[in-house]
């Protein structure tokens, strides 16, 4: 290769750095730079399943990746947002539309810890989750009601969900498995800021967070749907308990599972939720400076959150 062409190459890679806000020695490995203060939180628009960006002060945090045959959207998104590193990778259940992109993430970004709710399955996407988890060697743990992480820079993650008990009984719901019920279910807390991630949690799920934990603690500002939405989550009880101002969606266009249901949309307009959709809206993105917080839209612009009185 040709000096000039090298240098040539050299400045363009430095200028796409540039424009990421990157230094470049932060692929080989530096740690990530200082972001500017406050808390972002991005609900990518990766059709039918979830994927969650948060970035603290200090770390990147990952809740799901889509599914499988969504990939190449969450790797767009991820690269818009110069994603090179995952401080945490958090999978709240194992089903396809949340560990889908989960190889792609470990091919394309340094992930440096996991962390799942520890219920196994028998789908060849899990057991690669589990073998690239052990070949790369990256700590993995599982978590549970009463953890709490630190996501630096005063952000933390408290977990609900799921209980020892519940793993150990599978999720039995009528006789059947149900994965959905051993979903991770965390409030992410940053000053006077909350949001509740729910992963695929249902109804039965929610009735065992309001046993186990008093409203005040389960209060947040906002709530993201369980399970996309549909007609099984979302009781009136943890809607009143959570007293949250708006709720975000994440769902595919024209899905065949016709999520969000009315009446569960019903139910956020009867607690006057502001309801946001990534199949109406996009990628929807929450800044906060840990008192006041807005919601901006890919497609449908910024609307400042009000908070209910
Ligand atoms: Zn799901």
């Amino acid at each position: 290769m040709g000096k000039a062409l090298c240098v040539a190459l050299l400045s363009v890679f430095s200028a796409i750095l540039a424009a990421c806000g990157l230094p470049t020695d932060w692929l080989e490995g530096a740690p990530p730079p200082p972001m500017e203060n406050g808390l972002t939180v991005k609900l990518l628009a990766v059709g039918q399943g979830d994927s969650i960006l948060i970035r603290t002060p200090e770390q990147t945090i990952l809740v799901d990746t889509g599914d499988t045959s969504e990939t190449g959207r969450l790797r767009a998104a991820l690269k818009k947002e110069c994603v090179r590193r995952v401080d945490k990778l958090i999978i709240t259940h194992p089903h396809r539309d949340h560990i889908g992109g989960a190889a792609m993430v470990f091919r394309t970004c340094d992930v440096k810890e996991v962390y799942d709710n520890g219920q196994p399955t028998t789908t060849n996407v899990y057991r690669d989750y589990l073998k690239t988890i052990q070949k790369n060697k990256i700590p993995s743990r599982t978590i549970r009601d009463g953890d709490v992480l630190d996501l630096g820079g005063g952000a933390v993650l408290r977990v609900f969900s799921p209980t020892q008990e519940m793993v150990d009984e599978r999720g039995m719901q009528n006789g059947k498995v149900n994965m959905n019920l051993n979903s991770i279910v965390a409030r992410l807390e940053y000053g006077d800021f909350s949001m509740m991630l729910t992963g695929d949690a249902e109804i039965p799920t929610e009735e065992g967070i309001l046993r186990r934990h008093s409203p005040e603690m389960i209060r947040c500002k906002i709530l993201k749907a369980g399970h996309h939405g549909s007609k099984t989550v979302s009781g009136t009880e943890f809607l009143r308990a959570l007293d949250a101002d708006a709720v975000l969606v994440s769902c595919g266009e024209d899905n065949e599972y016709h999520c969000p249901h009315p009446s569960v949309l019903d139910r956020y307009v009867k607690f006057e939720m502001d309801i946001f959709r990534t199949d109406q809206d996009g990628t929807i993105t929450v800044r906060t400076d840990g008192k006041a917080y807005t919601v901006e839209t890919e497609r449908n612009g910024k609307k400042d959150a009000e908070a209910k009185p």
